[in-house]
């Protein structure tokens, strides 16, 4: 599942089409997230206008045209989007090609949980996935007095403070269990006895798991790959993610793995004591 750092990754590698102009627009006709449709109407209207940046909001790409409108795509669990030379053959499950002269930007997504949309640049809160979204811990930063804030006001884990896309946008799973273990704080204790000094290593610890991953272009644990196709490294820098078993980094005890609302949650018992 691509999060933050992936989609970053992604971002950085469309650069490219920055200055293009749209020249046509395709969709498959079928449903992704959520049986919704990408807009073929909106898409179209877009033909002509120039592409004229690329921005990220969590795991949310934003396509900026020469228009007051935007294009929107979330990876979903399976999204990839790649520029393409519009002669090769377009692979199954292609849903949104967007022409670009002798290229084309391609969304591919076989399990269809991913998103694409047009909305209004000016009003991002009119549309729903947007509306929700707290600070990007990378554009905005993260802030430990904020975060210190957001923790005593929940009755939740640190975990799912952490996860909230509402407090900090793009975290998941994998950066999750990374910047706990950096910040020495059990992932199953209580938002509510979060310290400030301690809210202010996690901050820092977040900012730098993402850092790290997006130095090893994101992590590649099943199908991640970045829009010219080449896999991220960064798999193989995660201190605890995935490691259950193996030596912490820090201390050498054995890393455990826990569920915790159904996913899992990796850390060290010794360095991140209850
Ligand atoms: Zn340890």
């Amino acid at each position: 599942v691509p999060e933050l750092p992936e989609v970053e990754t992604v971002r950085r590698t469309l650069a490219p089409i920055v200055g293009i102009q749209i020249r046509s627009v395709w969709t498959s006709g079928k449903g992704l997230h959520m049986a919704r449709k990408p807009p073929r109407a909106a898409l179209r209207a877009l033909v002509g206008s120039r592409i004229e940046a690329l921005r990220r909001h969590g795991k949310y790409l934003l396509i900026d045209t020469s228009t007051p409108r935007s294009i929107l795509f979330h990876l979903g669990m399976s999204g990839r989007l790649r520029v393409q030379e519009a002669r090769e053959p377009r692979v199954p499950h292609t849903h949104v090609v967007i022409g670009l002269g002798a290229r084309e930007l391609r969304y591919v997504d076989p399990r269809r949980f991913g998103q694409c949309d047009v909305f209004e640049r000016a009003a991002p809160h009119d549309h729903d996935g947007l509306a929700l979204l707290g600070r990007d811990p990378l554009v905005d930063g993260v802030d430990g007095r904020e975060l210190h804030a957001a923790a005593r006001a929940r009755h939740v884990t640190l975990k799912a403070l952490v996860l909230d896309q509402r407090v900090l946008a793009g975290m998941g799973n994998i950066y999750a269990s990374e910047a706990l273990w950096r910040a020495r704080l059990r992932p199953a204790m209580r938002s509510s006895r979060l310290s400030a000094i301690a809210a202010t290593r996690l901050a820092a610890a977040i900012r730098e798991v993402l850092d790290r991953a997006l130095v090893h272009n994101g992590t590649s644990l099943r199908d991640f790959v970045d829009a010219d196709g080449a896999e991220g490294s960064n798999a193989d820098y995660l201190w605890v993610y995935g490691r259950a078993g193996e030596a912490c980094p820090r201390c050498k005890n054995a890393i455990r793995r826990a569920v915790h609302q159904g996913r899992a949650t990796f850390y060290c018992p010794t360095c991140q004591p209850p």
